[in-house]
């Protein structure tokens, strides 16, 4: 089926009312048929509802929704996109363990791996996500995730999937992308050999800015690497906290049920029922949007590209862009709607994020109207001077998420507020 279709029927036939539209189970929990049902839905015999932090049938849908669209085997949703990387962080290493991060990551994913989860005794080391090489010097026996961007924010890089896939698969280290910017309209990551996707869901996901939401999906088979794999023991030995099981020898997806038994259980960043409803709402726009926030945000990069005041442009949808290659092998349909631009100094690039009058100055991205962000002022503000150089954010950088206005009145937006 194709991506228009599983966006408005996957994980959904109808309920016992027939109701066509996926209804909000707003509950907390849910009643047992008696004692014998309870003690099988606790020991995984029965799998059902129990409490809305583990799971929910709205929250379902959306969860196998979006699992279908990525082409992976099964997805848990999460309260925010941050959630979602933390936990699929937290699902692999501990105290002494490190993971393997790329320098191009959302400011939120370089504070959390280089600050927050230090604190846990996990360590971050970092790689250029144009130099995929670097990896080999990187990993070692306590290496236990390789995660970067699918589409990079906001230096705009698409990185070589591939070369990474297969030093991950070498070393036997699970691969994570997060691929909010791009969507799985635009790009499969799992398709092209990853092990886990990402997402937050507060971007292309709603489409409008409505609700912070994140999910993770696992790809089909991943407890082929797991399986007897010493660097995921955990997976492979008896789980003290829940009886003794051990999550490789079940026959459901490994990763996401041990988010649910184990993270959501005891830390519950679980989304709400209307959260997840408005993600099922939006994901069913979503390949029509994909492709026009893609087209004007093309339409605008080539203005920019000619405009006097402009020094550089990042789009990979243009073809003197360095990353055009990597976009054409890895992207398809478009190259979503987030470009950058750079101009003399920050502060120009603050004069003209004070200028412009549809673009909203906001941080956010993914959104059907239109924003702009100063990332070394605002969402980058706590990265080092170092950090800002290995992200690709130089003080004169103006980040756009291109939103559904028309194409036409967003360059003239840019023309008056550059010209003045
Ligand atoms: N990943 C990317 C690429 C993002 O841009 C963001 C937020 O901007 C996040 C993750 C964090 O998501 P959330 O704000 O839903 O926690």
């Amino acid at each position: 089926m194709k991506d228009q279709t599983i966006a408005i029927h996957a994980g959904y036939t109808k309920d016992a009312h027939g109701t066509m539209a996926v209804p909000i189970y707003q509950s907390t929990a849910y009643e047992f048929r008696d004692a014998e049902h309870a003690a099988n839905l606790f020991a995984l015999k029965e799998l059902g509802n129990i409490y809305t932090r583990l799971m929910n049938p709205t929250t379902d849908v959306f969860e196998k929704r979006f699992a279908a669209l990525e082409g992976g085997i099964a997805g848990v949703g999460t309260a925010s996109g941050m959630s979602a990387i933390f936990y699929a962080i937290a699902n692999v290493a501990e105290t002494g363990d490190n993971i393997i991060v790329a320098k191009q990551v959302y400011g939120g994913t370089t504070t959390l791996t280089g600050h927050t989860i230090k604190r846990f005794g996990i360590q971050a080391r970092y790689f250029d996500v144009k130099n995929p090489s670097e990896l080999e010097g990187l990993i070692d026996d306590k290496t236990k995730l390789i995660l970067f961007e699918s589409i990079t924010n906001p230096s705009i890089d698409v990185p070589d999937f591939k070369a990474i896939f297969d030093i991950a698969d070498k070393h036997g280290v699970i691969s994570c992308v997060d691929n909010t910017v791009a969507t799985p309209i635009l790009c499969k990551p799992l398709a092209l050999g990853c092990d886990i996707v990402v997402h937050s869901a507060s971007k292309y996901t709603t489409g409008q800015g409505l609700a912070i939401g994140g999910v993770i999906v696992e790809r089909e088979d991943l407890v082929s690497k797991i399986k007897g794999n010493a660097r995921y023991a955990h997976f492979n030995e008896p789980d003290a906290s829940y009886h003794g099981l051990v999550y490789s020898d079940i026959p459901l997806p490994l990763f996401t049920l041990r988010v649910r038994l184990s993270l959501l259980r005891d830390l519950g960043a679980a989304p709400s029922p209307f959260n997840s409803w408005l993600y099922i709402q939006g994901l069913e726009t979503l390949a029509l949007r994909m492709r026009q926030h893609s087209s004007s945000a093309l339409a605008i990069a080539e203005f920019l590209e000619n405009h006097p005041k402009v020094k550089k442009v990042n789009y990979p949808g243009l073809p003197n862009d360095p990353n055009y290659a990597m976009a054409q092998r890895y992207l398809r349909g478009g190259e979503s709607g987030l470009l950058s631009f750079e101009v003399e100094d920050a502060e120009t690039a603050k004069q003209i994020a004070n200028g412009l009058n549809i673009f909203k100055l906001v941080v956010n991205i993914g959104d059907s109207k239109s924003i702009v962000t100063h990332p070394a002022s605002t969402t980058h503000q706590q990265l080092s001077e170092q950090e800002l150089i290995d992200a690709g954010i130089p003080g004169g950088l103006i980040r756009l998420s291109v939103g559904l206005e028309d194409a036409g009145d967003l360059i003239a937006d840019l023309k008056q507020a550059l010209g003045r």
